[in-house]
């Protein structure tokens, strides 16, 4: 039955994962209270444009709700959640506010990753939030050399958008190949491949030192010593679970917050999703964090009904989906790509196509602008097929 009445519930994080929950808590019908804490002082918005359209300078606005007034939240932007105390069931703010709860949601996504002794500022940056994408854009503005160091999804990203602004482009990667981390080394020449042919300078097999002088950056030191003059640097290196606050919680933390498969942390009542939630996933019969967006929309629904229908509702069997944007491709995966398995790579109309599998069972598909080749595969990861039936189909 939907909770009524005085029930409550708190949404800690005010990104995709927070909003959604309370949009399907809304759709729900749950007619209780939400309060939705965000330390953000904008109102949600989108992350995917902030390495594509925004950097490009074709949009400067990716707010998520038009209509957030129509969800009749307690909403608190600008604040930060500063403790969770589970045995009273409530959340401490950093005005001070204690707010009690009795369902809570824990959305805080993830902080980019530095180097050691690297910090934001004098023409470093990363890459996470909508001040960081405009910083970059406008540092990039008047078309000067930009070193990007990591070419995982949002390194690659941001070199490609950075191309399309008419921007000098160079891409630092410690692997062997962009995206190899991701996608496995078949995926990882194709994404080379794509740079190369947009004009970015490519160093693989580095490492990447900032150079500074007293105006902030001046350089990038590559391991065998060439230097990349430069006045911006940014850090695409991955992101850490936003959860070191919690971990006096008694929540269980590992790698993020672990949950089970409806997103039930260790403590009855608390919920997590998003970036910074460790789902179990039976198709994979593991915990995995999935920095995705559809991951993301998938979990608040999933926990919005787990709020409004208790413990009776059945497990969702999901796969996961992304995609990334580089120039003119379209990057789609479905699945849970492993690099370590058997990997095929394919020709679809004339794209590339990559199909992955563990002893013969299908388990993911990549596929670079070729939708009609990757969508469709759904059913067939999920009831695990045969991958040369997978094969021999897409290339009959
Ligand atoms: C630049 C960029 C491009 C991306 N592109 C793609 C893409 O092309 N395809 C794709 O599939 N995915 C993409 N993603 C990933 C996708 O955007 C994320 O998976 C999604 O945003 C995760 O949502 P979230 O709610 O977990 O975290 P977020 O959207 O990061 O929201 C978390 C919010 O919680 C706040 N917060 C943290 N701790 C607290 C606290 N204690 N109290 C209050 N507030 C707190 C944070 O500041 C943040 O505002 C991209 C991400 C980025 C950064």
């Amino acid at each position: 039955m939907t909770p009524r009445g005085t029930h409550r519930v708190v949404i800690v994080g005010a990104g995709l994962g927070g909003l959604r929950v309370a949009e399907h808590l809304r759709r729900q019908r749950y007619t209780g209270a939400i309060t939705l804490v965000g330390d953000e002082s904008a109102e949600p918005y989108d992350r995917p444009p902030l390495s594509k359209a925004v950097l490009v300078g074709t949009m400067t606005d990716t707010t998520l709700a038009k209509d957030i007034p129509s969800l009749d939240l307690d909403l608190r932007l600008g604040t930060r959640v500063e403790t969770v105390d589970t045995s009273d069931r409530s959340v401490v703010l950093s005005n001070g506010d204690r707010i009690g709860y009795d369902s809570l949601v824990l959305a805080p996504g993830a902080v980019p990753r530095l180097p050691a002794g690297v910090g934001v500022g004098g023409g470093v940056h990363v890459l996470r939030t909508i001040a960081d994408s405009l910083g970059i854009r406008a540092a990039i503005a008047d078309g000067r050399r930009l070193v990007v160091v990591g070419a995982g999804f949002i390194g690659c990203e941001v070199a490609a958008s950075a191309r399309r602004a008419g921007v000098d482009v160079d891409l630092v990667e410690r692997l062997s190949l962009p995206l190899v981390q991701v996608l496995g080394e078949a995926g990882g020449r194709r994404a080379a491949e794509l740079h190369r042919e947009h004009g970015v300078r490519l160093h693989l097999g580095t490492g990447a030192t900032p150079v500074t002088g007293p105006d902030g950056v001046r350089a990038v030191r590559l391991d065998d010593g060439t230097e990349l003059e430069c006045r911006d640097i940014v850090y695409g290196i991955g992101v850490t679970p936003d959860v070191e606050w919690l971990a006096p919680s008694g929540i269980a933390l590992d790698d993020g917050i672990l949950c089970d498969s409806l997103g039930r942390t260790s403590i009855p009542g608390v919920f997590a999703v998003g970036d910074a939630a460790r789902w179990w996933h039976p198709l994979l019969g593991a915990h995995r964090r999935l920095e995705h967006w559809m991951s993301t929309t998938g979990q608040a629904e999933t926990v919005a009904h787990a709020i409004t229908a208790g413990d009776d509702i059945a497990v969702p069997t999901t796969v996961p989906f992304f995609w990334s944007d580089q120039y003119d491709v379209k990057i789609q995966g479905l699945g849970f790509v492993d690099p370590s398995d058997d990997v095929r790579e394919l020709e679809v109309d004339g794209k590339p196509v990559l199909v992955y599998s563990r002893d013969n069972v299908l388990r993911a598909v990549v596929g670079f602008s070729v939708p009609t080749a990757v969508l469709p595969l759904r059913k067939s990861i999920m009831s695990g097929v045969d991958v040369d039936e997978v094969v021999a189909r897409l290339t009959e």
